[in-house]
C-alpha cells in the first residue's frame, strides 16, 4: 500500500481494504433494498386491504374517496415517523411544566428545526411495575392516530433504556385544575363553554375507537393557545392504573376514619382543596371522577365518561368535586353510595339547568344521559345557545396572554424546581455503560416506536 492507502491503485486493479469495503458496501445496500422491497410489498398489502374493507363498506362513493385518500395521508405520516430516528440529545429541556405518574413532562426545543413542543417522559421500570405497558400503547396510538382538534397531537415518540418518550405539541394554556385552583369556581357561562368543548372531544375519542378512556379529569384537560380545550393524557396516568388497585380501595385503610366524624364538610373541601396538585402528582391519584360501575369487575362501556363530565361540571360550579373526602377510600365508598351521598351546596347558586344536567350525569349507566346519544346530552337545555358545530371557531372566555413560545406562566413551574431540569446527561452516560446488554424487560418495549400503523388500520381501534 502507499502512502495514499486505499484510495490508490494497485497493479492487480483495487487495493484489498478498497475491496473489503466494497463488498460491506455491497452487503449493506442488498440488505437495504431487501428491506424497502419488503417494506413495499408490506405496504403493497396493507393497501390492498385497506381498499377491499374500504370498498365493502356501504358507504357512499364520496366518503370512499375521501377515505382512501385519508389513507394515504396517514401511510405517508407514518414513513415519515419510521425515518425519523430521534434520541434525547435531539431536545433542549426549556423548564419542568408537569409532573405525573411516571414521570415529568417538559418544555423542550427541537435542536436542529428550534421548535417548541411538550415532552413527556416515562420510567419504564415505573411501568412495568404497575404493569402499565398496554396503556402507553394506547396513548400513543391515539395521540398517532387523531388528526382530531380535540386530542393532544403527537409528533414523535422513541425510547432509551430508562424512559419513553412522547414528544407532542405544547398547549401554553395550563390545564383545567390550574385554572380551578386559581378561579376556585368558574361563572356559569365560562363552565358551559368548557364542558361544550369537553362534551365534543369525549365524543371524538369515542369516535376513535376508544370506548373507556376513564380518565377524564381537570387536569387532563388542557388550554390551547387560543383557548380551546384540548383532551391529553389516555389511559397513563394516575386514573387508570387505579384500575388495577381499585382492590385497594375496597380495604378499610388500616388508620381509623373516626377522627372524620369531628370534621365538618367544610374542613374536607378546604383540605381537599390544599392537596389537590400533591394528589394529582402521586401514584394514588383520585378516584374523584370516575363512575361507580369502573369500580365494579363488572365491565363498563363509554358512558361512564360521561360520569366524569358531570362530575368535573359540578366542580366548575361548587368549587370541589361532588365526592370529595378525606381519603380516596371514602371517596370510593361516597361513589359507590351516590344516590344519598350527591348533594349541592346551599351557599353557592347553580341554576335548576346545570343541577338537572348534572343529576342526569351522575347516576346509573342504564338512565344516563348520552349513553344512547350524545345528542341527548348537546340538547340539555343547559346548553342552549351552543353552536355545536362551531365551537372551536368561537372566542373563547378565558385566552392565554402570551409573550413569546416558550411562556409557562400557566404552568406551576415553581413547584417543580426539585425536579432536575436536563435529562440528558445523568441517565445517557449510565446508557452507554449498559448499551451492550440487551436487557429483557426492553423486549417489552419492542414495539413501542413502529406499532402505530396497525393501531391505526384497525377498524374501530383498540
Ligand atoms: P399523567 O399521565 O401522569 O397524568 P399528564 O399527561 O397528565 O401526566 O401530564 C401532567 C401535566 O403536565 C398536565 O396536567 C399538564 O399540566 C402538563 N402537560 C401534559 N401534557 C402537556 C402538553 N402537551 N402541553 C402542555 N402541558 C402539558
Ligand atoms: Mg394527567
Amino acid at each position: 500500500m502507499t502512502d495514499n492507502g486505499d484510495f490508490t491503485r494497485s497493479t492487480e486493479g483495487y487495493s484489498k481494504i478498497t475491496i473489503d469495503n466494497a463488498a460491506k458496501a455491497k452487503l449493506m445496500l442488498e440488505k437495504y433494498y431487501q428491506q424497502v422491497i419488503e417494506q413495499t410489498i408490506d405496504r403493497e398489502k396493507r393497501r390492498r386491504e385497506e381498499e377491499k374493507r374500504i370498498e365493502s363498506e356501504l358507504y357512499s362513493n364520496d366518503r370512499k374517496s375521501r377515505l382512501l385518500a385519508q389513507y394515504g395521508t396517514k401511510e405517508s405520516d407514518y414513513l415519515r415517523l419510521r425515518r425519523t430516528k430521534l434520541d434525547i440529545s435531539d431536545f433542549q429541556t426549556v423548564k419542568v411544566i408537569g409532573k405525573g405518574a411516571f414521570g415529568e413532562v417538559r418544555l423542550v426545543q427541537k435542536r436542529d428545526s428550534g421548535k417548541i413542543y411538550a415532552m413527556k417522559t416515562l420510567r419504564k421500570s415505573e411501568m412495568l411495575k404497575r404493569d402499565q405497558l398496554s396503556h402507553v400503547q394506547a396513548e400513543r396510538d391515539i395521540l398517532a392516530d387523531s388528526e382530531s382538534p380535540w386530542v393532544v397531537q403527537l409528533f414523535f415518540s422513541f425510547q432509551d433504556e430508562t424512559y419513553l418518550y412522547l414528544v407532542m405539541e405544547y398547549l401554553p394554556g395550563g390545564d383545567m385544575m390550574t385554572m380551578l385552583i386559581k378561579y376556585d369556581i368558574f361563572p356559569e357561562d365560562f363552565a358551559r363553554f368548557y364542558m361544550a368543548e369537553c362534551v365534543m372531544a369525549i365524543e371524538s375519542v369515542h369516535q376513535l375507537g376508544f370506548i373507556h378512556s376513564t380518565d377524564i379529569k381537570p387536569d387532563n384537560l388542557l388550554v390551547d393557545r387560543e383557548g380551546h380545550v384540548k383532551l391529553s393524557d389516555f389511559g397513563l396516568s394516575t386514573g387508570l392504573h387505579k384500575r388495577y388497585d381499585y382492590s385497594k380501595l375496597q380495604e378499610t385503610p388500616k388508620k381509623t376514619v373516626q377522627n372524620n366524624l369531628t370534621v365538618s364538610k367544610q374542613d374536607t373541601i378546604a383540605s381537599w382543596k390544599k392537596s389537590r396538585r400533591q394528589l394529582a402528582y402521586s401514584t394514588v391519584g383520585t378516584p374523584d371522577y370516575i363512575a361507580p360501575e369502573v369500580f365494579m369487575q363488572k365491565g363498563y362501556g363509554k358512558e361512564c365518561d360521561w360520569w366524569s363530565l358531570g362530575a368535573i361540571l359540578f366542580e366548575c360550579l361548587a368549587g370541589y368535586p361532588p365526592f370529595c373526602s378525606d381519603s380516596p377510600h371514602e371517596t370510593y365508598k361516597r361513589i359507590l353510595s351516590w344516590k344519598s351521598e350527591l348533594e349541592f351546596p346551599s351557599d353557592i347558586h347553580i341554576s335548576s339547568d346545570a343541577e338537572d344536567l348534572i343529576r342526569k350525569l351522575l347516576c346509573d349507566a342504564d338512565n344516563r344521559l348520552g349513553r344512547q346519544s350524545v345528542s341527548d346530552i348537546k340538547d340539555h337545555p343547559f346548553f342552549k345557545g351552543i353552536d355545536w358545530d362551531n365551537l372551536r371557531n368561537q372566542k373563547p372566555p378565558f385566552v392565554p396572554e402570551l409573550t413569546s413560545l416558550t411562556d409557562t406562566r400557566y404552568f406551576p413551574t415553581d413547584e417543580l424546581e426539585d425536579v432536575p431540569q436536563d435529562l440528558t446527561t445523568n441517565h445517557l452516560t449510565e446508557n452507554l455503560k449498559s448499551s451492550t446488554l440487551i436487557r429483557r424487560r426492553d423486549l417489552a418495549f419492542v414495539g413501542y416506536t413502529y406499532k402505530r400503523f396497525d393501531m391505526m388500520t384497525r377498524r374501530g381501534g383498540l
